[in-house]
């Protein structure tokens, strides 16, 4: 609105006129989609310098190709189970890999909407480019994977037409190589949002025409593109730029050369084994570039190759890597660091190399201070893979190839209210009560107790959280009996719980010992013993403690890095409010899902029990196997466990989102329907 000089107030709307004819209209050949791709190229050189001059293009907007995770969740919107898969990989793929790589590609101004209706064309030669609406800073590939989008679109179009639109670009600025791993799923991306934008425009406003135009092309060229593996779609994408890189070694070829110099007892998981040769976050990348979630890995605590683990290792490994016998720093920092995170007592550190290593230390402590020799442990519980450990695991001496229980070690059966003898409210006494049975056998055979081992979750258990009591009591008739209290925290520790740092901390107790390895350097070989001074001091009987590796610079320089990102990125709170949603997704899978017999854990270590009778519990071993095959096709990487081998454990790295939440329950529901139907 305007006042004009004369004194009276006009409405004014500017208009500019291009001529030309919409790409849409005049349809796609080789010279235009070349021109397409070229003049692309040529509005981000144009606008070079743009940002600067003007600091407000940093701006988001509906349909920026950077944000478009926002819209997942309308895929339950659909109701073709087809499209829903379709749209489900699309963004599985955008979040895995265009998003990482989008990190590392160039940006600049972009036009934000190089699509059939803004680009004019004059015969063959584009006359014009308009609508200015969805500028906006940001990866300069986001503009051409918008262009490809609608290439795509046009009836019959292949890659092939698509990779000429790519030559053109590439023409004029060549590409590096984080552009050309963002694009392919980049524009399944930029197909997937069309669609998901116009289904839930669609409640808003059903009569609104334009907002679903594209719908049923945008579906249809997924439908033609959607079962390319990222890997050749990027090569089908940049055929026309340059040559890309050879094939990795196939699988089965990697198999054989296994098979032929690894021992042969070590066991590949899936029926279709995986070749994985990357890992960011919660992604791991097969060869061929398709993107899993690991749902089932609780090593790579903090994400696969976090930035600053991976940093601080390879600074350190450049200055100095050596044993303990120097004094360094370091050493005692990251114990202190590490003990500040336990109760008062526990305030001394060995470190080691593995989890099995640690547990064998925690025994020698445990005889070491009091002079007993005999162990108790949990029915199913694994420990390591050491002779010791082997000795004090029921899930490896009971086992395939096991020879039993040793004389030394004495088991209580597992606290399990689901399966287990003892399922009432007071589960955990009667439990508890089991533990000061075992150890008054024991004693009566003239044995003695130097220690009980015991998860505070028990993990190859099968997944199960320990009855309210049962540790503190148990640990009362262990002490009584003159032993330690030992706390394997291997697998569930380090905030994995969400509620405490320690899994052990829920149960109101302090043990010990505790033993900690998996999680502590993302991968890192490392693990630690933490005890009290006093059992310290007794194992102090003048024979040495050395590890050539434990506690070397490298391994205190990435565990506290690990702490550093658990801090820092909040990550036992994300374990707790993740893994919260986690839970309920799961218990509303129990209610439709028959097979589904019990869903229980704590944070990010949770585990799902399938029977083939609620009554009976007869467990269903195969159909648990079947399942986490099915989801492995889908891309979501989950395991069995459990004696009977029927729970599915779910124990991802820290930073898992509730997109990735979402779709696994979204997955798991699909794949339960589908086995019920057989
Ligand atoms: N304790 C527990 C509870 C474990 O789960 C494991 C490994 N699965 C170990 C100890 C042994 O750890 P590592 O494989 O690092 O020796």
């Amino acid at each position: 609105m305007q006042t004009s000089h004369a004194g009276f107030e006009a409405t004014a709307r500017l208009q500019c006129f291009l001529p030309g004819t919409q790409w849409r209209i005049v349809g796609s050949n080789a010279v235009r989609l070349r021109g397409i791709g070229r003049m692309g190229a040529r509005v981000h050189g144009a606008l070079e310098g743009f940002i600067e001059r003007h600091p407000e293009s940093k701006r988001t907007h509906a349909w920026d190709l950077s944000q478009v995770g926002r819209y997942r969740n309308a895929i339950s919107k659909f109701v073709d189970p087809e499209h829903r898969a379709m749209l489900e990989r699309s963004m599985h793929l955008y979040t895995a890999i265009a998003l990482p790589a989008l990190a590392s590609c160039p940006r600049g101004m972009l036009h934000g909407d190089l699509n059939d209706e803004n680009i004019l064309f004059d015969g063959d030669d584009i006359s014009g480019v308009v609508d200015a609406g969805d500028t906006q800073e940001g990866a300069l590939i986001q503009d051409l994977a918008i262009s490809l989008a609608y290439a795509l679109q046009a009836e019959d179009s292949t890659l092939e037409d698509a990779a000429t639109l790519v030559a053109g670009y590439d023409e004029v600025r060549p590409m590096d190589s984080a552009e050309e791993a963002a694009l392919f799923p980049l524009v399944l991306a930029r197909l997937a949002c069309s669609a998901l934008i116009g289904i839930g425009r669609r409640d808003e406003d059903a009569g609104h025409e334009t907002w679903f135009s594209h719908e049923s092309t945008t579906l249809d060229a997924l439908k033609r593109i959607i079962t390319v593996t990222p890997a050749e779609g990027r090569t089908r994408l940049f055929a026309g730029c340059r040559t890309t890189e050879g094939p990795a070694r196939s699988n089965d070829q990697v198999r054989e050369d296994r098979a032929r110099t690894i021992g042969p007892s070590l066991s590949v998981s899936y029926r279709t084994p995986l070749q994985i040769v990357e890992g960011i976050g919660q992604y791991l990348h097969e060869a061929d570039g398709t993107p899993y979630l690991d749902m089932v890995n609780n090593v790579c605590h903090v994400g696969h190759c976090h930035p600053r683990v991976v940093d601080a290792i390879h600074r350190q490994a450049r200055t100095l890597n050596t044993n303990t016998r120097y004094l360094n720093g370091m050493l005692s920092d990251y114990a202190k660091r590490l003990c500040d995170t336990l109760p008062e007592s526990l305030d001394t550190c060995f470190l080691v190399n593995c989890g099995s290593e640690a547990n064998e230390l925690a025994l020698r402590l445990a005889r070491a201070a009091t002079g007993a020799h005999d162990v108790l442990v949990v029915d199913g519980a694994y420990h390591g893979h050491t002779s010791a450990c082997i000795d004090m695991s029921p899930y490896k001496f009971d086992g395939p190839g096991g020879s039993g229980k040793p004389e030394w070690v004495h088991v209580v059966p597992t606290p399990d209210v689901y399966r287990g003898e003892i399922r009432d409210d007071d589960a955990g006494a009667g439990y508890a009560l089991e533990v000061g049975r075992v150890i008054g056998e024991a004693c009566r055979a003239g044995r003695s107790i130097c220690g009980f081992f015991v998860e505070s979750i028990l993990s190859c258990g099968g997944q199960i959280p320990l009855p309210d009591g049962y540790l503190e009591e148990a640990f009362t008739h262990v002490r009584k009996a003159g032993g330690l209290c030992i706390s394997d925290e291997v697998q569930v520790g380090f905030g994995r719980v969400g509620d405490h740092f320690w899994a052990f901390e829920e149960h109101g107790v302090v043990p010990d010992i505790v033993v900690m390895g998996k999680p502590i350097g993302n991968g890192h070989p490392m693990a630690a013993v933490v005890t009290t001074r006093e059992i310290a001091n007794a194992f102090d009987n003048g024979m040495e403690f050395f590890s050539t590796f434990g506690g070397n610079p490298v391994s205190c320089a990435c565990g506290m890095a690990v702490l550093d990102v658990i801090e820092d990125e909040a990550l036992q709170k994300n374990a707790q409010d993740i893994g919260a949603l986690f839970l309920d997704g799961l218990e509303a899978l129990k209610k439709r899902h028959p097979l589904v017999g019990d869903v229980r854990g704590r944070g990010l270590f949770l585990g799902i029990e399938l029977v083939r009778d609620h009554a009976t519990l007869e467990p269903a071993s195969d159909e648990a196997e079947e399942l986490v095959n099915r989801m492995r096709q889908h891309g979501v990487l989950l395991s069995t466990d459990g004696p009977l081998h029927n729970v599915i454990k779910m124990k991802p790295p820290l930073v898992v989102g509730r997109a990735d939440i979402e779709m696994t329950l979204r997955l798991l529901d699909d794949v339960l329907n589908s086995m019920a139907r057989g």
